[in-house]
């Protein structure tokens, strides 16, 4: 692939990323924002303001990354930061049963099927791994369904086969090759965990066949945000729901990137379907850290108080600032009957039309794939991409990244990693996505 040309002035960016290198490993703190990904190093932010963020070098941008979908409203939103400046002074966190978190949980109990009870924790990965934890507890079962291509966080049971391979590594689909994500993962954790290709109803009934009864759980993204964005199937998430709900296993569906984003009640909402347990994290926080999972009593009960209970344990649980910006952030969603969603959607899909027509426009083989809020960009002669395989066969990675390079030389700021997504925040306004339009025009031009 040709050589990405400079464009803008880097200087400082390379100054920080170089100090960056010499403390942190790769100089960055998770690695989905370092080398692996930026091929001539991240550009380093400075200050974000609604849909725009600014680099070191002053240099600005409008940002389709949003936090990697933490931030709905966008960058400092009044609300959000009036909220938290204001809690702020009175006294960061307690760690003791405050205000601010009934009011939190009050809201995402109004908005969130099935929330009977909320418990907040720090992060998504958090909201998992208690998630799972819950359903072995209620069920008195080990075993685990978990979907290739899936990413639930960085806990260890979750942690086989999210990232994508070659297609020839991935064994056949009925008894796929059971791949570490990670080095230091004992073999003995996967041993209850049922590994199956998403999106095909054939392995999922034969999975339920032969382990139905084993299982405590499965555990899906509604719609897979880790490898793009690849809505289910018609049909697919329904039958999911009948299959778990048949064999005695909870369905948990893990609504980090998905919930608060599509609709008020997520997925669950969107698609009608009521799964046991709902995980939450990202756009529940405004850009503050927070994880959350929901469901009904009988089983989030189980943490109460007694001998045996469910242990989740956490210091910065219900952090009072983040709640704050939690009961701020859903009371602007909830506003004017929801207008946001109206927004998210519109612009969304305004967005994916306008690059469908750049691409069809400059005859390049990408698509464009997902709806409203979400959506990712894959270059692939095949019409839609439907799972893991399909991602691993058949979508160009190292061209998207270069692509995304020249977009980032050009004032769009997004992640070069094909496996995000891209995010409408209810801060971008048409302009964002005209200039978009435009630079995207360019980048393809220069695609040659
Ligand atoms: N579940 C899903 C579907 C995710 O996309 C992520 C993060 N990308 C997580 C869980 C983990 O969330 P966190 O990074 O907040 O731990």
């Amino acid at each position: 692939m040709a050589e990405i040309p400079k464009t803008r002035r880097r200087t400082k960016s390379r100054e920080w990323f170089t100090r960056a290198q010499e403390s942190l490993v790769e100089g960055v703190n998770s690695p989905s924002r370092g080398r692996a990904v930026y091929s001539l190093g991240p550009v380093v932010i400075e200050r974000g303001a609604g849909s725009h963020v600014f680099d070191v070098d002053w240099n600005e941008y409008v940002d389709f990354m949003m936090a990697f979908g933490a931030l709905i409203h966008g960058h400092a939103h009044p609300a959000i930061v009036d909220a938290v400046v204001q809690a702020m002074s009175e006294g960061s966190h307690f760690a003791a049963c405050t205000v601010p978190e009934v009011e939190a949980a009050e809201r995402f109990r109004r908005m969130v099927p099935g929330a009977e009870r909320v418990r907040f924790a720090n992060t998504g990965s958090e909201a998992t791994m208690l998630a799972l934890r819950l359903a072995r507890a209620h069920t008195g079962r080990a075993k685990l369904l978990k979907f290739e291509g899936q990413y639930h966080g960085w806990y260890d049971p979750y942690l086989l086969n999210a990232h994508a391979h070659p297609p020839e590594a991935l064994g056949p689909p009925e008894s796929p090759a059971r791949i570490p994500d990670s080095l230091g993962i004992p073999e003995g954790v996967f041993a209850d965990v049922i590994l199956a290709p998403w999106n095909d109803v054939e392995q999922l009934e034969r999975v339920f066949r032969e382990h139905g009864s084993e299982l405590a759980a499965a555990i899906t993204e509604p719609v897979m945000a880790n490898l793009g964005c690849i809505p289910p199937r018609p049909g697919y998430l329904e039958r999911l729901r009948e299959l778990t709900h048949a064999a005695g296993a909870l369905l948990i569906f893990d609504e980090v990137v998905t919930g608060f984003r599509y609709a008020p009640g997520g997925c669950q909402q969107k698609f009608g379907i009521a799964a046991d347990i709902s995980t939450f994290g990202k756009a529940l926080g405004a850009g503050f850290p927070v994880g959350a999972v929901a469901g009904p009593r009988a089983i989030l009960d189980r943490m109460e108080w007694h001998d045996p209970m469910v242990l989740h344990y956490g210091t910065f649980n219900g952090h009072r600032l983040t709640m704050k910006a939690v009961a701020a952030n859903l009371d602007l969603l909830m506003a004017n009957e929801g207008a946001a969603y109206k927004r998210l959607n519109e612009l969304g899909d305004a967005a994916i039309h306008g690059l469908r027509d750049v691409f069809r426009r400059r005859r390049v083989d990408a698509i464009v794939q997902g709806f409203g809020p979400m959506f990712q960009i894959y270059f692939t002669d095949r019409p839609a991409i439907h799972h893991y395989r399909d991602y691993c066969a058949h979508v160009d990675t190292r061209k998207y990244s270069y692509f995304v390079h020249l977009l980032l030389e050009r004032g769009i700021y997004m992640t070069p990693s094909n496996g995000l997504h891209w995010i409408i925040s209810t801060a971008h306004k048409p302009a964002d996505i005209d200039q978009l339009f435009l630079v995207a025009d360019e980048a393809c031009a220069a695609l040659g």
